[in-house]
């Protein structure tokens, strides 16, 4: 009997990986590369769309060879990708117009600013659920039309496409046959609103972007051709596309309103559904596209802090006093507490719910018996604060999570993620498969084929690795709660 798979292709920030995935949704194999950051001036991210394109077709190719050699059958492809990141190519010739620019660029913080002075934040915020930051895809086109000759000179003879890093892949799979995204991705280019479900004319008015240049945008589960032979041998079906933190999101199951979340690589991303009722944070949380299906929307908040796993990279690769990051697990245990140490690690400025691009970081409370143990404990404490310092904006909002879930690198030391449910005071599931992110683009290409019936059917294959139960007391968690936010204080100050 053959053995059927779904392939997942999870294109991220620092590499390109396909993975083959059975329909139990286990990982079975997967291939990955990682390809070039330039960094061209201070604040400017780019990557090179070729090579996002060569590796990603590399890892695909890599997979595809394997369910051969399995003698298994490959039902369809789901893709989840770094969001954000802008590519802009020749309808003509494939190629593209400039290197993409990717989320974490920081070049169009000055038209931002002058879009913030025009008093426009309450009207991109109502129609696209986002703040004004260069972050999100929307001023990076619009930075690539007016700095680029070709790419103003492609658009007026109607020759220029614009796409995340999904659409980008897809039209080169389909080979220029498909000019799509899905409505997560088109949920953070701050040109597309979420009320209504279309590019918003209003903005892309703003911004001097051509409608012509704009991808159609599809359910999550969805119709997006099929591969072109030249690329994957035989012809292989696209039918799921979604956006990298939305992905991990479907992976985790996280179906039901009040169901969160939160994934601690690098950075950290929390979403937390709340089904058909679109929220406007009134704490600088991002109100998004949590997945589309058969044209009905589940909406989603979202908040992120640019430093968790990063800050135990920084223990490792500045600082020196770990040379592996699981060693920071046995640092931590080995004291008895934190000695009255914060971190706050604002190496960047501080995310949601601060938002604050100028702030930096802080140590504090350092004495003559502070040494590397107590800031690698305050580093890896500082991102269970900063998660509490999310959740409270939730709750604000007038939202308490109902179940909360974690994946992630930095979730596999179990002291954090123990620490994490006593300071956030609520029950923490770790699951048995960590690859949520891509198991999330496979099970929304499974479900348009009738692989899963449902959402309910997906739920089946999520099993739990670990639970996590409150166990600090109330006293305890106060006084810690309490010289975190003196410590936040001080970062801001700058
Ligand atoms: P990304 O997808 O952003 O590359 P991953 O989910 O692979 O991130 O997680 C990697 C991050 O997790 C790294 O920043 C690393 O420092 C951190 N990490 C990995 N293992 C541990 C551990 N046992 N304790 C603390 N941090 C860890």
């Amino acid at each position: 009997m053959k053995k059927d798979f779904i392939i997942a292709i999870d294109q991220g920030t620092t590499s390109s990986r396909s993975i083959l995935f059975n329909l139990k949704g286990k990982p079975i194999f997967s291939s990955q590369k990682e390809f070039t950051q330039y960094f061209p001036k201070d604040g400017w991210v780019e990557h090179n769309p070729e090579e996002i394109w060569s590796t990603t077709k590399k890892t695909l190719k890599d997979v595809i060879n394997k369910a051969k050699k399995l003698r298994g059958n490959i039902l369809t492809i789901g893709i989840t990708n770094q969001r954000e990141t802008t590519v802009l190519w020749d309808k003509k010739t494939g190629k593209s117009v400039y290197k993409a620019i990717v989320w974490q660029d920081r070049r169009t913080e000055n038209f931002c600013k002058k879009l913030r002075k025009q008093n426009k934040e309450k009207m991109i915020f109502n129609r696209t659920g986002l703040l004004i930051d260069p972050y999100f895809s929307g001023t990076k086109i619009k930075w690539i039309i007016d700095n680029v000759a070709q790419a103003k000179k492609l658009m007026s003879k109607q020759r220029l496409l614009f796409g995340t890093i999904d659409s980008f892949l897809i039209w080169r799979l389909t080979k220029g046959e498909v000019h799509a995204t899905d409505a997560t991705n088109a949920s953070r280019t701050m040109i597309y609103n979420i009320s209504n479900n279309k590019w918003d004319d209003t903005i892309l008015k703003l911004f001097k972007i051509k409608k012509h240049i704009l991808p159609e945008v599809k359910d999550c589960s969805d119709d997006y051709g099929y591969t072109h032979p030249s690329v994957t041998g035989k012809s292989i079906s696209i039918t799921g596309v979604i956006g990298d933190q939305q992905a991990a999101s479907v992976g985790q199951c996280c179906f039901e309103p009040g169901s969160l979340k939160s994934t601690y690589g690098t950075g950290a991303f929390v979403l937390l559904n709340t089904g058909s009722r679109k929220i406007y944070s009134k704490n600088r949380l991002l109100t998004t596209i949590g997945y589309r299906l058969n044209g009905k929307t589940s909406y989603a908040l979202e908040g992120s802090i640019f430093i968790a796993g990063a800050g135990v990279q920084w223990l490792r690769d500045r600082m020196k006093f770990i040379k592996k990051a699981p060693e920071s697990e046995k640092i931590v245990k080995s004291l008895k507490n934190n000695a009255g140490i914060y971190l706050v690690p604002a190496f960047t400025g501080l995310g949601a719910p601060y938002w604050n691009a100028n702030a930096r970081g802080v140590l504090s409370g350092i004495t003559r018996d502070t040494g590397p143990k107590e800031i690698v404990r305050a580093t890896i404490e500082s991102v269970a604060y900063q998660t509490y310092d999310l959740f409270e904006s939730m709750r604000y909002d007038g939202l308490k999570p109902k179940i909360v879930k974690v994946d992630g690198g930095m979730v596999m030391n179990n002291w954090f993620t123990q620490f994490l449910s006593d300071v956030v005071n609520v029950k923490i599931l770790r699951p048995k498969i960590h690859e949520t992110t891509a198991l999330g683009a496979a099970f929304m290409a499974g479900l348009k084929i009738g692989t899963y019936k449902s959402l309910k059917d997906i739920s089946k294959n999520w099993s739990l690795d670990k639970k996590f139960s409150p166990k600090m007391k109330k006293k305890s968690r106060n006084l810690l709660l309490h010289g975190w936010t003196k410590a936040i204080k001080r970062a801001l100050i700058n």
